[in-house]
């Protein structure tokens, strides 16, 4: 897949990093950047909405959906299964500077392997395991055994930071998205000067 007119952000961390937190305020200080809205199979949480957050879809529907080849990449994550639409990414992509794409590692090895051009992938680090686990214990405070088996997952997660272009730790919220709103901003740069 060639992407000409904008650039694909991919954004990966282990839960518990504050990705989401971090994407999301991307999305306001970028002009004309939108998220890839992915599909799930896993139950929709307390306010996340159909269409906006994910497109919630049943197994079958999944499968149905891989078969017809509509997914640019596929990936299993915590019992879930989880899927980049091309639809998403073309249509994003026509209208927009930049494109984010809230994926695991899976997720981003396929697709820098499909689009070679103008997508950089990003990985996002906790300070230390030991906040990452309060962190999760933290977020998951009524279940422990859930935090515990997100950090156990968080652990294998992390093996794969070396994979992508870019790394920033998340010590300071603030510190940190505008250290990747500045490294955005001068790969778009970048591309404008390549495309004269
Ligand atoms: P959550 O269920 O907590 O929203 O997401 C779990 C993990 O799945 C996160 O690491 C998220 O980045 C990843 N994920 C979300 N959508 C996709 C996708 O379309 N493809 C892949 N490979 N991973 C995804």
């Amino acid at each position: 897949m060639v992407i000409n007119n904008c650039l694909i952000i991919i954004v990966s961390s282990p839960s518990g990093v504050g990705k989401t937190t971090i994407t999301n305020k991307l999305l306001k200080k970028i002009k004309k950047s939108y998220l890839s809205v992915s599909c799930t199979t896993r139950n929709p949480r307390k306010n996340e909405r159909h269409k906006v957050d994910y497109f919630f879809i049943s197994k079958e529907k999944f499968f149905q959906f891989k078969k017809q080849k509509k997914f640019l990449e596929t990936a299993k994550v915590h019992n879930n299964y989880y899927g980049t639409l091309k639809t998403e990414l073309k249509k994003n992509s026509k209208h927009s500077k930049v494109v984010l794409l809230d994926i695991d590692w899976q997720g981003a090895r396929s697709i820098k392997k499909k689009i070679k051009n103008n997508c950089y992938s990003f990985f996002l680090l906790p300070p230390s395991i030991a906040i990452l686990k309060r962190r999760l214990l933290r977020r998951h405070h009524d279940n422990k055994k859930l935090a515990l088996s997100r950090l156990s997952s968080a652990r294998k997660d992390l093996r794969f930071w070396e994979e992508y272009d870019y790394v920033y730790v998340n010590d300071k919220l603030i510190k940190c998205v505008n250290e990747i709103y500045k490294k955005i901003s001068q790969l778009l740069i970048e591309k404008n000067q390549r495309s004269y």
